[in-house]
């Protein structure tokens, strides 16, 4: 791996229009990924392609879609960014590697997990100087394969990018698609017998390290590698932690914060990732491998809608607890960096930091229903208020049956008068009128408590909070029933709804033009499944 280029070297030469690409954690841990040639894929086509995305990285979107683009999107490229003649024998010094990393799934440890259809493209600075990497899904089998085939089908390559536009557009971390390609191949289906689409997601990340990797730096190698990837983590996503006088509890600690952000955004979202394993952890914050994920419909704290999590271990309101139990196992992985020479002190330091955890969660999810609920956090006690009206309101949510984004939305519109109309529709008119009191009860606190807080007399602040609210409350999310119809018809090969779907979730506080129906739930969300692998 000695052969990648130093990832400081000018691009000035660079036969690409646009960044070069750099194999820098390779040349930074070279032990953690092994150098490993994309296969040509049989006439790949873009069947979608961000070029918001793209231009902020620096690309340009026609020369992507042109042909040494897609030999740079399909990792077709020698180390210059030259595109590999289609002739070309898979090069001897292979430029994509493929990233080992460990991770336990469903509680249990895997020793062996890394990138078994998935390549490293490389990483880049973007234009606003933010390093970034290019990953490449459905490339084919790695040494990491294990017994699957290495092939990724169309409907969760698309699904992927369209939860990761959504994720974008609410301002909340994720890993986001730069392009989906069909290509001819059809594969073996996941389920029944007729064979899919063939698809590859070029994916950009702020980085491809996950709790996993520590581990399986930790399960499989020597103090010096497991150094290497900390210095290498710490300069890449927490720089400021970089200089603390215990790296590893400054890394830990960060991760720890960034997680307890980005699950408070995923709960306030009604977001249920579905494969929380440790592998599927980012150490840089960011949400990623979306696969057997969705968002509620009805507000249910035990939603669960993955195929193969049949003990609800994933369910929504499981997932602050599981990010804990995830970042546990982050700390144990780091415990002889914390401290080798006492690893009593070591365990009582990680621990001290897991247990901040909590507050920090709480913290994170507080601001994130304020901004909901339209109640501003400049006294005190507004946390606390935040979290038992949440509660409250969650509590009643599901005993009424009532759509999780449909009922924010309806507040943000239409205030309490809004939500009491939902409830009475919800509830049928012969028990609308005595039905509901404890909702009522509920509304009237909120009112109140917006009141105290002079939302009614201060406009400007009305106006703020107003605003916070149309962003933190979309009317648009990838709902389950209509993100499948779309997937379906690009698998029949109709890419034009899915198109049209992207934008939609980009714009979610627009009503889509044409399809009106997609800021509603559709028929049987509730018994919604979804069975692609992440
Ligand atoms: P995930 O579902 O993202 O948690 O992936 C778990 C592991 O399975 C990772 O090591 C993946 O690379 C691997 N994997 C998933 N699907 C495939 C596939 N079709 N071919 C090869 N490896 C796969
Ligand atoms: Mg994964």
């Amino acid at each position: 791996m000695d052969a990648h280029p130093d990832p400081l070297a000018s691009d000035d030469d660079a036969p690409v229009p646009g960044p070069v690409l750099h194999q820098g954690y390779a040349a930074a841990v070279p032990e953690l990924s092994l150098p490993i040639a994309a296969a040509e894929p049989p006439a790949p086509a873009i069947a979608w392609l961000n070029e918001e995305l793209a231009r902020e990285l620096g690309y340009d979107p026609a020369w992507l879609r042109g042909p040494a683009g897609i030999s740079l999107l399909t990792g077709r490229v020698d180390a210059q960014g030259r595109p590999l003649s289609d002739e070309a024998e898979t090069p001897a010094e292979p430029f994509t590697t493929a990233q080992a990393y460990a991770g336990h799934q469903f509680g249990r440890p895997n020793p062996q997990l890394g990138d078994g259809r998935a390549l490293l493209l490389g990483d880049l600075l973007d234009t606003h100087g933010q390093r970034r990497d290019l990953h490449l899904k459905g490339s084919g089998r790695t040494p990491f394969a294990r017994a699957a085939d290495g092939k990724a089908p169309l409907g969760p390559m698309l699904r992927e990018a369209v939860i990761g536009e959504a994720m974008h557009a609410a301002g909340i971390p994720t890993t986001r698609a730069l392009a989906v390609l069909t290509t001819r191949e059809r594969i073996a289906p996941r389920r029944g017998v007729t064979p899919e689409p063939g698809a590859l997601l070029v994916r950009v990340a702020a980085s491809h390290l996950r709790v996993g990797t520590v581990q399986f730096a930790a399960w499989h190698h020597d103090r010096d590698v497991r150094e290497a990837l900390l210095a290498h983590t710490l300069e890449r996503h927490h720089p400021a932690a970089a200089g603390a006088q215990n790296p590893a509890l400054a890394l830990l600690t960060a991760v720890r914060d960034a997680q307890a952000e980005l699950v408070a955004a995923w709960m306030g979202a009604g977001f249920v990732h579905g494969v929380m394993n440790t592998d599927n952890m980012t150490l840089s914050g960011e949400g990623i491998d979306y696969g057997p994920c969705a968002y509620l419909d009805r507000h249910r704290p035990g939603a669960v809608f993955s195929s193969i999590d049949a003990q609800g271990r994933y369910a929504y309101a499981n997932q602050p607890g599981i990010a804990l139990w995830n970042l546990s196992r982050l700390g144990e992985a780091l415990l002889d960096l914390i401290d080798a020479e006492d690893p009593e002190s070591a365990v009582a330091r990680a621990t001290a930091v897991l247990e901040g955890f909590e507050p920090r969660y709480r913290e994170a999810f507080a601001a994130v229903m304020a901004c909901k609920l339209g109640i501003p956090l400049h006294r005190p006690e507004a946390g606390a208020e935040v979290e038992v009206l949440t509660a409250d309101l969650f509590a009643l949510m599901e005993a009424h049956g009532l759509d999780h984004t449909g009922t924010f939305r309806t507040l943000t519109d239409d205030g309490a008068d809004g939500v009491r109309a939902l409830v009475s529709a919800a509830a049928g008119d012969a028990s609308a009128a005595g039905g509901a009191s404890d909702l009522e009860a509920w509304l009237d606190r909120w009112e109140a408590l917006r009141e105290r807080t002079g939302v009614g007399r201060d406009p400007g602040l009305h106006a703020h909070l107003q605003a916070e609210m149309e962003q933190a409350n979309p009317r648009v999310i990838p709902r389950n029933q209509h993100l499948e119809a779309v997937l379906r018809a690009a698998e029949l090969g109709d890419l034009a709804p899915v198109h049209a779907f992207l934008e939609a979730v980009r714009r979610p506080g627009k009503v889509p033009p044409d399809h009106p129906e997609w800021i509603g739930p559709g028929e049987g969300g509730e018994d919604f499944l979804t069975f692609c692998g992440t």
